[in-house]
């Protein structure tokens, strides 16, 4: 953001306690601002399974710095909007303070439907959640669409400044800030840029103090800086990207791998209907070979949440017989695999049931997607008692 001219903080971003008196020390602050990192919002009001309340702090004391990092740095931190577990925090920033926030507002950059383009929005009660607001007070939330051709106008962003009750140099400011943020918008492609708060400190200066971004996945291949910075906190997660696929991790114990958006979506809810639990979404996608079939599914046997895998493979363009060479192929270098459950169906099906059947390997096949589900489902609950009913 510092690149774009946007007022940050400065500051470290630290994974071990033992760091955080080096880097407080290194901001030449009288005050600092102590934040766990982690891909969820409201930290502010959220708990550590550490006990402490909130996830960021500021004090002056440079002790009290280390003391909350220690408090943060391993524990799981809950907020509306983590999961009721906690996500567990591995980072921590360490950032000078500028002293109180004498004005919380609310500054954001949205694609919206209704503009079919981008939108400012802004409100003066930032800090807070802005959904309560939009329910509580929508006629203080304020919004001004730009026009792409020409970027936000001048009285676009004077407007807007007004309405946040900046007053003399700092109209001007915030407008500066507004036009640096969204030249950060279109530059790295952002979807959605939301910064509350858009402070205001007590030497007058319009401060970025936190802000949320997401970036279009589809501008992967020329946003490699911002990309190159991902921290989805799941290995699997991590390890998919690389491989180019289609991954989301998910609390349950069946591996799924499946080509096509909607299909793997089928599938997840027939595992869902059928008593079972899906451990991922994995859309191989269209462009399937043998190498990133071996791929996904190595990324499921090494799942220790895994207890049994269901490929769903609908060949259309799918050639199946690839799907069962990318299968056999993962399976052939693993020592312990989880009882696999396939329905082919389409391209060289047939040759692909060969293939699989006379492999040696302990492969379920099925004709039919429901009853394919329920065996995995058994197989990921029953562990081979055949009297078990889920
Ligand atoms: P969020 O709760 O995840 O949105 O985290 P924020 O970074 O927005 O922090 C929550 C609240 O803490 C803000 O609304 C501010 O009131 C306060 N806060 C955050 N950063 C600073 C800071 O640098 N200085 C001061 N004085 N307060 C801060
Ligand atoms: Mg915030």
């Amino acid at each position: 953001m510092s690149r774009y001219g946007v007022n940050v903080q400065k500051f470290v971003v630290i994974s071990n306690p033992e760091e955080a008196i080096e880097a407080a020390k290194s901001l030449n602050a009288t005050e600092f601002v102590v934040k766990a990192q982690l891909h969820a919002g409201g930290r502010g009001k959220g708990t550590f399974s550490s006990g402490l309340k909130g996830g960021v702090h500021v004090t002056k004391d440079i002790e009290e710095v280390k003391f909350l990092c220690e408090q943060m740095l391993g524990h799981r931190l809950v907020t509306k909007q983590t999961p009721i577990e906690g996500i567990l925090v591995k980072k921590v920033m360490v950032a000078q303070s500028f002293g109180e926030i004498l004005q919380e507002n609310y500054f954001a950059i949205v694609l919206d439907r209704n503009y079919n383009g981008p939108v400012m929005v802004a409100s003066p009660e930032g800090g807070v959640d802005i959904e309560h607001v939009a329910m509580r007070a929508p006629e203080k939330i304020y919004k001004e669409p730009i026009n792409l051709a020409t970027g936000p106008k001048q009285e676009q962003t004077s407007r807007l400044a007004r309405l946040l009750n900046f007053q003399g140099e700092q109209v001007e400011e915030a407008q500066k800030q507004m036009l640096f943020l969204y030249k950060l918008f279109l530059e790295t492609d952002a979807t959605q840029l939301e910064v509350n708060p858009f402070g205001l400190t007590p030497y007058g200066k319009i401060v970025c103090f936190d802000a949320k971004i997401t970036f279009d996945d589809n501008a992967y291949f020329r946003q490699k800086f911002i990309f190159g910075m991902r921290d989805t906190g799941d290995s699997r997660e991590n390890e998919a990207e690389k491989y180019g696929l289609n991954y989301v991790s998910l609390k349950g114990n069946i591996g799924c791998m499946v080509n096509g958006a909607g299909l793997a979506m089928a599938t997840m809810d027939l595992i869902k209907l059928n008593g079972g639990e899906p451990a991922n979404f994995l859309d191989l996608g269209g462009g399937v070979n043998e190498e990133n079939v071996g791929n996904a599914l190595k990324i499921l046997i090494k799942d220790k949440n895994v207890s049994s895998i269901f490929l769903n493979i609908f060949g259309g363009i799918v050639n199946c017989s690839v799907v069962a060479n990318g299968v056999l192929r993962a399976c052939r270098f693993q020592s312990v695999i989880p009882p696999i459950t396939l329905r082919l169906k389409g391209t060289n099906e047939m040759e692909a049931k060969r293939l699989l059947s006379q492999s040696g390997f302990n492969l379920k096949l099925f004709e039919n997607m429901d009853e394919a589900s329920i065996s995995a489902i058994k197989d990921a609950y029953c562990s081979g008692n055949a009297s078990c009913v889920i």
